[in-house]
């Protein structure tokens, strides 16, 4: 073993960023990320937040004032609403008229099947009628892949739900309604290249289901959470964190999210990304509440960073 390797038979992330001399510090911050809580219908096994249907940390209106505030001091491009499921945050309508006043751009991120559970009609129509994007989690092409990551069922639920959002409009070009997808691998494994996948999801999702969708972003799986227990369970943790530190990129800490975005938790704790909120590592390392931030982080401030960046700076990177 190398002297400064772990016991895990990698380098740490911090002693790669010496290796070649580079620091992770903020860029400008122009996106605030809502966790609006980590209750979710689904227990998905590649959960980095373990969110599931025992968790009952759900934003109350109290933070919910307190983070629109801190958006509007902070004058944010755009403002990332996401959970846990976040349809399921009783005050769900409130946070999402409130946030879309407070930036000029608003995205929501959904698991499909929570938007297609028979009560978020309201939900679609007000998402619509305030042109926020919609992030959509798809993983799979393959029924029983994304029915064994995410639960019986989900693939068709998911189809039909993007279904119902085209329907709206979203995902057609020229509408001004955008619906982008996510994809992920179903094991321990890296994504194929992001232009190959967007192309076939393109291609299998127009020809077998007539669904249309703007673009696709094709993420790793952060060994955290349900997936980091998956990992050990499963004996695939060691080779899993070697592989995303043996394909460390450089170049891809650039493009990390953390440089541009801070994220906020359901309780109003800030971190610079979701993943930190997953690992509790907050923001620069130093608990501040949403309530005590006078803007956004400072350009060139320390952001923290531990092994699970590694899923970040793999390959061609993950922004
Ligand atoms: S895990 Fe978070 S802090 Fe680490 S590189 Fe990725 S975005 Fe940045």
């Amino acid at each position: 073993m190398a002297e400064n390797q772990t016991a895990g038979g990698f380098e740490p992330f911090g002693q790669m960023l010496c290796v070649y001399g580079l620091q992770l510090r903020r860029d400008q911050t122009h996106t605030l990320q809502v966790n609006v809580g980590l209750l979710c219908n689904q227990t998905c096994r590649h959960c980095h937040l373990n969110a599931g249907p025992a968790r009952f940390e759900n934003m109350g209106v109290d933070t919910l004032d307190e983070v629109v505030a801190y958006a509007q001091r902070s004058r944010f491009e755009t403002i990332d609403i996401t959970g846990g499921a976040p349809e399921l945050n009783p005050h769900i309508i409130r946070i999402v008229e409130m946030l879309a006043a407070a930036a000029p751009r608003l995205m929501f991120r959904t698991n499909l099947s929570a938007l297609n559970d028979g009560k978020r009609g309201d939900l679609m129509e007000l998402l619509k009628k305030l042109r926020a994007v919609i992030i959509a989690s798809f993983p799979a092409l393959n029924v029983s892949q994304t029915d064994s990551q995410r639960g019986d069922g989900m693939f068709r639920i998911g189809i039909d739900e993007l279904r119902k959002l085209n329907a709206l409009g979203y995902g057609h070009s020229g509408s001004g309604l955008e619906l982008n997808l996510v994809s992920n691998p179903t094991g321990a494994f890296l994504p194929p290249s992001q232009a190959q996948t967007e192309k076939r999801f393109r291609r299998v999702l127009s020809d077998k289901y007539g669904i249309v969708f703007n673009s696709l972003f094709n993420f790793a799986n952060v060994p955290l959470g349900r997936f980091r227990r998956w990992l050990v369970q499963s004996g695939n943790f060691q080779q899993y964190i070697q592989k995303l530190a043996s394909s460390f990129n450089p170049c891809a800490l650039t493009g990390v999210m953390c440089r541009t975005l801070v994220s906020v938790s359901w309780d109003g704790y800030l971190f610079d990304c979701d993943f930190n909120l997953a690992a509790a590592l907050p923001m620069g390392r130093r608990k501040v509440h949403v309530s005590e931030m006078p803007g956004p982080p400072e350009e060139g401030s320390p952001i923290a960073f531990a092994d699970h960046c590694y899923t970040c700076t793999a390959g061609s990177g993950f922004t």
